[in-house]
């Protein structure tokens, strides 16, 4: 134990608020509380619910509850997954094979899905892996996606539109009725992404802010994806995935009859399927309900007006578009400040920010961590702009520098064997990411005593 807390030194954190991505901290009692209730399951295997009947229980109850939620009907069925990639893989796979079933291919079969150039990059993911082809649609000026240029590209190969409920980069709302009514019109699937929005908005809209309609009210959406370790405070590896009804999700299911191993079903994509984020899952959301959440999203609201407000204050920054929630991006006003500049010397004030490419920005997720650091953020930011100002060498130097130019670069291409070799420097056999480069991670040949000894040592 004493070791693994050791290698924590070098990682982010999130405690007080200084990570504005990958981590949604509540409380550490809520923390403590999720983890009884995941170790409570540590071992249990999803796999098979006929053996582990509490979990297919917990799965059955959480599904029920995030439909309700997402004001689906009684039809509404859906399946809990490993977290957002999962449930936006899922529907891509499900759908291609709603649109195989259909005998209208006459031998050819080319599928192709539309989403806007905002979507999750997971549904990039998702088009690759099962070879559909992704069909992009610009956005308009307030970050939304131009439904008239996505009504003009559907054709007859169109297996499924997918829109953001809100998307990450921006944190604003396609139309999801206008897209729903198009959709509905011809009859293709429309999958809702809110991974990020769907433990938020239906709690923003009970307290009475202004939600427009993302969710199975409106016409035409056909599935909907939320997660449940991003707002709903679940632990790691918890998503929900939601289908209007069983005639789109048995698409998604996996039998196979002939396996020497027996016949086998699967509901989604892993095999064993850990128990502990299921039963944490329905932990969080019992022990939040809707008080519980709807006081998370007021808090996380408040700090995140607080901040769109104090940014926009700020001279020579901008928040991009109309955020509906609490997620959000900024950018330069002044083409003599380069944001990522700016981004850097956040960096190194401590601050942890994502950058955001074409066009370029900031972004911030809030959470519940981020209401006692607001106004440390804004004067930061503040003083960084300033130390920008006065230093615009800054944006050719460092961090800034790479990502202007990523950004930049016309030769896309470029950058993605660039990538494509840093990972496979980052994965190979002489990463030299195990910080002791002497260290040559082997099993011990005697556990139990030899790591005793050392702790008796304290030797880290
Ligand atoms: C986070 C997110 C995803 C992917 O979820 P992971 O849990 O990171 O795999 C997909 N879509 C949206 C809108 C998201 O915010």
């Amino acid at each position: 134990m004493v070791i693994l807390e050791s290698f924590r030194e070098k990682d982010a954190d999130f405690l007080d608020g200084r990570t504005w991505s990958l981590v949604y901290h509540l409380s550490l009692e809520h923390d403590e509380f999720l983890k009884k209730a995941h170790n409570l399951y540590f071992s249990e295997n999803g796999l098979n619910p006929m053996v582990f009947q509490s979990l297919k229980r917990f799965e059955h109850e959480v599904v029920k509850m995030t439909a309700n939620l997402l004001n689906g009907d009684e039809n509404v069925v859906g399946t809990m997954t490993s977290g957002g990639t999962e449930s936006c893989l899922l529907p891509v796979m499900a759908y291609r094979e709603l649109a195989r079933s259909k005998n209208r291919w006459k031998g050819k079969f080319a599928p192709e899905m539309i989403a806007p150039e905002s979507i999750h990059v997971a549904w990039e993911k998702a088009a690759k892996y099962f070879n559909v082809k992704m069909v992009s649609i610009p956005l308009k000026h307030d970050f939304t996606v131009d439904v008239d240029i996505l009504k003009k590209k559907i054709n007859k190969n169109t297996i499924m539109i997918v829109a953001s409920a809100p998307s990450y980069p921006h944190g604003v709302i396609d139309p999801i009725v206008d897209i729903g009514q198009i959709a509905w019109g011809k009859k293709i699937p429309f999958h809702v992404d809110s991974c990020l929005g769907g433990f938020f908005l239906p709690f923003l809209e009970q307290i009475g802010y202004m939600v427009p309609e993302f969710d199975f009210r409106c016409k035409g959406v056909t599935s909907i994806s939320a997660d449940v370790h991003k707002y709903g405070f679940g632990a790691k590896g918890a998503s929900i995935l939601l289908y209007k009804n069983m005639g789109f999700l048995k698409h998604q299911f996996f039998i196979h009859q002939n396996w020497p191993g027996g016949v086998f079903a699967s509901p989604a994509l892993l095999g064993t399927r850990p128990g502990g984020p299921i039963a944490a899952a329905w932990a969080a959301m019992n022990a939040m309900g809707n008080q519980g959440y709807q006081e998370m999203a007021k808090k996380v609201m408040g700090t995140t007006q607080k901040l769109i407000q104090g940014i926009d204050a700020i001279q020579g920054l901008k928040v991009m578009g109309k955020p509906q929630m609490s997620v959000f991006a900024y950018t330069s006003t002044n083409p003599e400040i380069d944001i990522f500049a700016i981004g850097d010397v956040m960096e190194d004030k401590g601050w942890h920010i994502d950058r955001l490419q074409r066009p370029e920005g900031l972004h911030a997720m809030v959470s519940p961590a981020h209401e006692a650091v607001a106004d440390q953020y804004l004067k930061d930011l503040n003083d960084s702009l300033e130390f920008v100002k006065t230093h615009p060498e800054l944006a050719s130097r460092g961090n800034a520098a790479m990502y202007g130019m990523i950004a930049n670069i016309p030769f896309r291409g470029l950058i993605k064997k660039q990538v494509q070799k840093m990972m496979e420097k980052m994965y190979g056999p002489d990463c030299e990411m195990p910080m002791n480069k002497t260290d040559k991670p082997s099993l011990p040949v005697r556990v139990g005593t030899r790591i005793l000894k050392l702790l008796s040592r304290r030797k880290f």
